[in-house]
């Protein structure tokens, strides 16, 4: 087994038994998406490196350790995406869409980050992502919001919390970051390696460590909501009394930064206490820089990404997915004319039936065989064609759950009887 190819660490394959909770998330998340007004848009995993760095900012951790990036063959760096605000933003202006436009677009599809992997964090994961660009809000960070609120609603998903934060402009930005260096360079001694670079190129990212030795130090820190502009603070109130209404329960987390550089005013996470250490499931903010920052008109925006990986296991948990389609119709045949004549028959009751779920047996076998694999199929009849059948014109109708009696269709009105048979005899069972 040593020549094995194995999979690269961190990347994990949704096998068949588990794809019936992702198809379920997804179809939530885009049902509801589309229900609020927003469009799909599909953008390339590979951008530019640059866009990362110019939108993520040099001092985070994405951009520092978590890049996938490499040289192509025509001396070009790119990168595997690490989220997909960049990228949106990138495809808006790439195609003209902004020019004063309003747009609603979302996306779905993987990322990549070198992360350390563990349960709930990988190396390749995905998110929908959902972006809300040229309003400046705060109507529509709250209608966003509810509108994560109700995803969790329409999953089954209760133990989710939301915690919300202003990050103020760009320029109260400013004036915080030098109390918050003032602050840190007093207390250099405690900082760990990671802070003591950020120190000077971004001392907000310092909030962010994840190390426990660091948090008492972040504990104690000058806050930002204290040194909000006149203007951060009125939309982060018209926030909060818009959650209020919409009664929208949330906690103000005054620590709350976020990963990413680009974030303003308002920032928001759900976290939940049901998946251990990787808590955060949803995480968006708005981002008003960010568009001219990445050679577009200045433009507000604001978005959120969703870990999808971490809401299938919370739908899991609380099994409201249902199980994987079983058949409902297996087709046996044994002999070459009796397994033609089967394949004909499939087609015909998938053109005239296509709510069906129809399996034909394929590879042979003898009745007995085949019945077994019908039986492991979990489907609900079989439908039966022998040599002796077919010279009547006729296939044989067996329920495989419960006892109804077997019954002879005839071959020329197979879908209409088939249906029949169905109702019947679907009904007798439920009785
Ligand atoms: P975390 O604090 O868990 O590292 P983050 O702040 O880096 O999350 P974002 O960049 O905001 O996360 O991404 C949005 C969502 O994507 C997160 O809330 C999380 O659910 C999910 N996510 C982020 N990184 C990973 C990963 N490596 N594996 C699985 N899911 C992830
Ligand atoms: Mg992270």
């Amino acid at each position: 087994m040593s020549n094995q190819i194995q999979p690269v660490r961190g990347m994990n394959d949704v096998l068949a038994g588990d794809i019936a909770v992702w198809q379920f998330v997804e179809r939530a998340a885009t049902e509801l998406l589309t229900a609020y007004g927003y469009e799909e848009m599909r953008v390339p995993v590979l951008e530019q490196t640059q866009l990362f760095k110019r939108a993520i900012g040099e001092f985070t951790d994405v951009v520092e350790k978590e890049m996938y990036t490499f040289t192509d063959t025509g001396g070009d760096s790119l990168t595997l995406r690490p989220e997909a605000t960049a990228g949106m933003v990138r495809a808006a202006i790439s195609n003209g869409l902004l020019r004063g436009a309003r747009l609603k677009v979302w996306c779905i599809g993987p990322m990549f980050r070198h992360e350390k992997p563990q349960k709930g964090r990988y190396r390749q994961f995905h998110q929908v992502d959902v972006e809300a660009i040229g309003f400046a809000g705060p109507d529509v960070d709250i209608e966003l919001i509810a509108l994560t609120a109700r995803l969790w609603r329409k999953l089954g998903v209760g133990r989710v919390k939301l915690q919300i934060n202003s990050l103020g402009t760009v320029e109260s930005r400013r004036a915080y970051r030098e109390l918050l260096q003032e602050y840190f360079r007093a207390h250099r001694g405690e900082l760990d390696v990671d802070s003591l670079r950020r120190l000077e190129g971004n001392p907000l990212r310092i909030l962010d460590s994840k190390n426990a030795d660091m948090q008492a130090l972040i504990a104690a820190a000058p806050l930002l909501t204290e040194h909000l502009d006149a203007e951060s603070a009125e939309h982060f109130a018209a926030l909060r009394a818009g959650l209020d209404a919409l009664a929208i329960p949330y906690a103000v987390n005054p620590r709350l930064v976020r990963g990413l550089d680009y974030y303003s005013r308002t920032v928001f996470e759900w976290t939940t206490d049901a998946l251990g250490s990787q808590d955060a499931v949803c995480s968006g903010g708005r981002y008003d820089g960010l568009i001219s920052q990445l050679g577009g008109d200045a433009t507000p925006a604001i978005g959120f990404a969703m870990g999808v990986e971490r809401v299938v296991e919370l739908v899991r948990q609380v099994g409201t997915a249902s199980a994987a389609r079983p058949p409902d119709i297996y087709v046996i045949a044994q002999g070459d004319v009796a397994l033609r004549a089967a394949l004909v028959a499939a087609e015909q009751l998938r053109e005239a039936l296509p709510q069906r779920v129809v399996h034909v047996n394929l590879g042979g076998g003898n009745f007995k065989a085949q019945f077994r694999r019908a039986d492991k199929s979990g489907a609900s009849f079989a439908l039966v064609i022998g040599d002796e059948e077919i010279a009547r014109g006729m296939a044989s109708w067996k329920a495989l759950r419960g006892e109804s009696p077997q019954r002879q269709l005839d071959l020329n009105d197979l879908p209409a009887q088939v249906e029949a048979a169905v109702r019947d005899q679907s009904a007798a069972l439920t009785n």
